[in-house]
């Protein structure tokens, strides 16, 4: 028998091409997909709402009779259209407004009965439902199917209307169903008190009750995390069956490093010191996510297991995001490092990024062995880069990079040890599922002294008291940045650009002070150089997009404006913060907001009330939920169709253990309770093959 996903949806019954061109614009391409297509909600269509017992400000569906049917122009807006119908029960009347969509007007024919959904709101004393969902019922109705049940309402383009994707998934169930084989093992189903597949498929479709419905969401959100969970134990196992380096932890070199370091070591560093240390001992590479705000002295840590590395006779290659970043690592670590000796002769650094590529020796230089830790951009990645005995790799900001990039690196050597390090916090359960393969260290302390950074709002309209206590901290010597989310001002967007306001600052707000533009479409020679004249206090006021936003020192920067501040992305804002109060006096951050919605308003809110980015990074994914949050770039989790890692923390976690446990016993899922599992994960992460297969 053929498997479900090797049935085209085209040749299912009662779907032709025409249609099976919109079922592939939602991704449903095979009866597999289509049995996977999720409802969005359920309506308990056995009791509706009564009008008259409606809530304002809630979700619901009622069932009425169209009374009257009208359209009109909007008093409010200009050039809106309304369409205004009102319906009624035995106990009462709604109106329903819909606008701009007068083509709607003609399912709304009088004495028609429908079912209505949507929030319920008071508008000029009455209630009103705007732009509710709506479902006709007519003589196309299946009393059984869309009335009398728990009913399934789907997301669906124009064009395939609930009621016929209800048929069809109905078919499809009864007719495939019986045939399902179960990919889940009965032992994890059973340890987990799991339904099986078809029981499942159908109880997420069509509900016996909301118990059963609960029990299926539970069951096909397991299956989706194990999946997902499955690679990332193939990879840990795998990883620690390899041979790595095992490297001497203890030495002249690192004990000359600590005694010069010029500051005491906090003990979250020491802690993750001994971590590292202790991982890259062992024989088997380590992969370790290091986590820390921005600040917590990261660089330090990265710099200790970089000695370690070196001082066995091993190289080590330091990957990070920008050319900017890549310099200010460059300096920072020549100046802790440049006194250390081993074994008499001083260590040698090298500095790769594709703007000084072409001129040096650089290249050459490594595959020999002559350089001891390079520190450089992407352009490590190139293929013309290579190392005699490449035994460490650190990647800073990992974010930045792609899984695929991240990845590349390592493979310059035999199994070297890599630690991943990262400022964009991720709350530490969802991490260590998140980033199942890797182990995680957290610094989760800054270093003493820091003085505090105040974090103050202002609407556009008061944007001059921004303004003055940028002037109050001009005045006292101290740096300024004003950064804007865009170069160029939008008049679609409405909203004003660094360049025009660097010259307005120039000429007006600012004009006794000596301001400066630095933006990303610079070359980034041009970047440096001014990134080195602000620091050099050459500038005093450097209006910035955001390239700023990964790490640069400048300690004398005591204010940072962020213009539109609901423009920026929680995180991101949490960076901009990083930038400032690196030196020992009190700093402002300063969010100018103009337009807010509401999740704007959230965001700024956490910015107001929190500093410390595990905090920030929770209410960013409560703020944005788990798809927005991770992004694209972190496949995975983002593409979770129907499992929460928010609100099923605990689901994930037994898919975890599971996953942990039977690569554990069948490292090649070549069993044959867990043929089906290889075949879905492979379907799913093409990419494992050979980690799968071959090992
Ligand atoms: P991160 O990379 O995590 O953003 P850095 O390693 O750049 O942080 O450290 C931030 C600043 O704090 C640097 O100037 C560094 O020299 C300093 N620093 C790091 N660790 C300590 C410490 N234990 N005590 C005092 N200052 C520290
Ligand atoms: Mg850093």
């Amino acid at each position: 028998m053929k498997e479900l996903f090797q049935i085209d949806i085209r040749y299912v019954k009662g779907i032709g091409p025409k249609k099976a061109q919109l079922f592939r614009k939602i991704g449903i391409k095979n009866l597999e997909d289509l049995l996977y297509y999720f409802p969005k909600r359920y309506e308990d269509r056995t009791r509706f709402v009564k009008i008259s017992e409606l809530k304002e400000g809630q979700y619901q569906t009622i069932k009425a009779r169209v009374l009257v049917r009208a359209e009109r122009q909007s008093f409010k807006r200009r050039g809106f259209r309304l369409l205004e119908v009102v319906v009624g029960d035995e106990t009462g009347k709604l109106f329903c407004v819909w606008f701009n969509q007068l083509h709607l007007k003609d399912y709304f024919k009088i004495d028609t009965t429908l079912i209505l959904y949507g929030r319920v709101e008071k508008y000029a004393g009455r209630l009103q439902m705007n732009s509710p969902e709506f479902e006709i019922i007519n003589e196309d109705t299946d009393e059984m199917l869309d009335m009398a049940r728990i009913t399934p309402v789907y997301p669906l383009p124009e064009g395939i209307t609930q009621r016929s994707f209800r048929k069809l998934m109905r078919a499809c169930l009864e007719e495939y169903l019986p045939k399902i084989t179960d990919c889940l093992p009965y032992d994890i189903r059973s340890r987990n008190n799991l339904l099986n597949l078809a029981k499942s498929l159908l109880n997420i479709h069509f509900p016996e009750n909301i118990e059963m419905q609960k029990q299926a969401y539970q069951r096909l959100s397991f299956e989706e995390f194990f999946i997902f969970q499955l690679p990332l134990a193939l990879r840990k196992f795998r990883r620690k069956q390899k041979k790595g380096i095992a490297h001497k932890v203890e030495g002249e070199l690192v004990e000359d490093f600590m005694r010069r370091l010029p500051f005491k070591l906090t003990s979250a560093q020491e802690r993750v010191i001994a971590e590292i240390k202790s991982d890259m001992a062992r024989p088997f590479p380590m992969q370790r996510l290091l986590q820390g705000e921005v600040g917590s002295g990261k660089t330090i840590v990265a710099t200790f297991a970089s000695l370690i590395a070196i001082q066995g006779g091993y190289q080590v290659a330091f990957m990070v995001p920008t050319e900017i970043l890549a310099n200010q690592h460059y300096q920072n670590i020549r100046f802790w490092i440049g006194e250390c000796r081993l074994e008499g002769r001083q260590i040698n650094i090298g500095l790769l990024t594709s703007a000084r590529k072409e001129k040096s020796a650089l290249p050459q230089v490594l595959k020999e062995g002559r350089v001891d830790l390079v520190i450089g951009t992407h352009a490590l990645l190139e293929e013309e880069i290579g190392f005699k005995n490449l035994g460490l790799v650190v990647i800073d900001e990992q974010h930045k990079f792609g899984v695929g990039q991240r990845a590349l690196l390592p493979q310059k050597g035999a199994h070297p040890d890599v630690l991943i390090m990262t400022a964009t916090p991720i709350p530490r359960t969802l991490a260590i599922t998140l980033y199942g393969d890797l182990d995680i260290s957290v610094i989760d302390e800054l270093p003493p002294k820091r003085a505090r950074t105040l974090t103050l709002g202002f609407s556009k309209r008061n944007e001059l008291e921004a303004y003055k206590i940028a002037k109050e901290q001009l005045r006292q010597g101290n740096q300024v940045y004003i950064v804007y989310p865009v170069i160029e001002e939008s008049f679609t967007l409405n909203i004003e650009g660094a360049r025009q306001m660097y010259e307005e600052f120039k000429e007006n707000e600012f004009k006794e002070f000596r301001v400066g533009l630095i933006h990303g479409r610079l070359r980034p020679k041009e970047q440096e150089k001014i990134m080195q004249d602000f620091k050099e206090k050459k500038i005093d006021i450097l209006v910035s997009t955001t390239v700023l936003e990964v790490g640069i020192d400048v300690p004398d920067i005591t204010c940072m404006i962020v213009q539109y501040a609901e423009r920026f992305g929680l995180a991101q804002l949490h960076q901009l913060r990083g930038r400032i109060g690196r030196g020992s006096k009190e700093s402002f951050f300063i969010l100018v907001w103009d337009a807010l919605t509401p999740e704007a308003n959230s965001r700024i809110e956490a910015m107001l009330r929190y500093s410390d980015g595990f905090h920030i990074a929770e209410e960013d994914l409560r703020i944005r939920g788990p798809g927005e949050f991770f992004g694209e770039r972190q496949h995975g989790l983002s593409e979770l169709k129907i499992a929460n890692p928010l609100t099923q923390l605990h689901l994930l976690k037994k898919a975890r253990e599971e996953a942990l446990r039977l690569v554990g016993f069948d490292p090649y899922l070549n069993l044959p309770q867990n043929l089906k599992l290889k075949e879905r994960l492979l379907r799913r992460f093409p990419e494992y093959e050979r980690l799968v297969l071959v090992g």
